[in-house]
């Protein structure tokens, strides 16, 4: 196998969608990717023949519908080599699944019970474990960070506790692109009695990958990074913690009788999908993650390395330019966050868009905690997919040069 740049870049009709102003150089993938052809195809035959709701109906339609919805499920399972497909659930997204687990598993925590998160987290694996802490008097601790935006697991052995019932940590941090150790603190977290939460929104965009092998317990990741539809995500978890776990939400398929002296739940996954789900979007990220299986990801991944070694190199020849992550491609993605001195986040996104059609993220990106541990308000963080190529890196290392000649005056 190997890997066409030009050729991936092809499935994705947004670069040839005519813009006003300078061509598209599309550096935000980590806040949404494009999405190819063949999901928009899938979304749309979808709804155009098989569109009814799933699991309730008997007619031919909703048969055709339950069994694409079905049909992604398998995708998904395979795509992340999880042991069953009953251990996959769609929810809204990464940030619908971690509150899905701060509820179902979280409201049978003690007080004094501790959940570890990290000073790198999104907010979305900070605050639903804060309304965890409101409601059941729950322990927040706090993994920090090394100065070049990695955890710290120096002694994460003796600081995952007896209280330490769960451990969520980031895959990949959004910001620095640092690709945490999950191994190390999968058996900390064994050794001790604890779960482990991984929240892989940034990492599931960068090809297959195998929860059986990670050895964690939950796994949540969203369609829109990951080439899929908008408003679809999944959270896995282990069959033996799903099955014991009350529902989240309820009504519609969750059920399997109701009655006013009590209701009871059907089997997982249905138990954690109440009302109509996502279906036409989980079958566009069903296509989408087929199709990312099959591609040649040893040859992607030396792709993407080598542009953000490009950008990493480029980034430390500008004068004021301070990287937030690490400086070498050892153990992170394509993901680079930095503050360019006396100019705010927002000012360069713009300037660059303006002038040489770049898209960047500027601000906290949900991740204020880490922007405080480094004293800054903000970043400019550009995120990298297969279909970048030179000319994006070429773009944005000229946009940033012209916008500190620029806005610095
Ligand atoms: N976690 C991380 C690391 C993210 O990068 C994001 C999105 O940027 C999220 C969680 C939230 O994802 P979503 O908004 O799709 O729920």
């Amino acid at each position: 196998m190997s890997f066409d740049p030009a050729a991936f870049r092809a499935e994705f009709p947004i670069f040839r969608a005519p813009f006003d102003g300078p061509a598209l150089h599309y550096l935000d993938s980590g806040a949404s990717a494009q999405v190819p052809q063949r999901v928009i195809d899938a979304v749309a035959r979808h709804d155009s023949t098989a569109r009814a709701n799933v699991k309730r109906g008997v007619h031919r339609l909703a048969e055709a519908a339950t069994e694409a919805y079905e049909t992604a499920r398998h995708a998904v399972a395979h795509y992340i080599n999880a042991p069953s497909p009953r251990e996959v659930i769609f929810t809204s997204g990464t940030t619908g699944a971690i509150n899905l687990v701060a509820r179902a598993f979280g409201d049978g925590l003690a007080e004094g019970d501790e959940v570890l998160v990290s000073e790198l987290e999104h907010h979305s694996n900070i605050v639903p474990w804060q309304l965890l802490q409101m409601r059941r008097g729950v322990r927040l601790g706090v993994i920090p960070v090394t100065p070049d935006g990695r955890l710290d697991l120096d002694g994460i052995e003796e600081r995952i506790g007896p209280r330490t019932r769960l451990v969520a940590v980031a895959h990949c941090s959004n910001v620095t692109g640092a690709v945490t150790d999950l191994a190390r603190i999968a058996a900390a977290a064994r050794a001790s009695g604890a779960r482990v939460l991984v929240d892989g929104a940034q990492r599931a965009p960068h090809g297959p990958f195998d929860v059986a092998a990670l050895d964690v317990d939950f796994y949540a990741f969203s369609g829109h990074k990951t080439f899929g539809p908008n408003g679809v995500g999944v959270l896995w978890g282990r069959a033996e913690l799903l099955e014991a776990m009350p529902p989240f939400l309820g009504g519609g398929e969750m059920i399997s009788h109701v009655g006013f002296a009590g209701s009871s739940w059907a089997p997982i996954p249905a138990k954690f999908e109440a009302g109509t789900p996502p279906i036409a979007q989980a079958v566009g990220l069903g296509v989408a993650l087929d199709w990312l299986a099959e591609q040649d990801w040893g040859a992607i991944l030396a792709h993407e390395m080598r542009l953000t070694g490009r950008i990493l190199d480029g980034l430390a020849a500008l004068p004021g330019c301070r990287l937030l992550g690490p400086s070498g491609l050892q153990q992170r993605l394509g993901v680079v966050s930095f503050a360019l001195e006396g100019l705010h986040p927002h000012d360069v996104c713009q300037f660059v868009d303006a002038t040489h059609g770049v898209a960047l993220r500027g601000g906290h990106h949900c991740a204020q905690p880490l922007m405080e541990r480094f004293g800054l308000i903000g970043t400019v963080r550009a995120s990298l997919a297969p279909y970048n190529d030179d000319s994006d890196v070429d773009a944005l290392l000229d946009g940033l040069g012209e916008a500190i000649g620029h806005l610095r005056g």
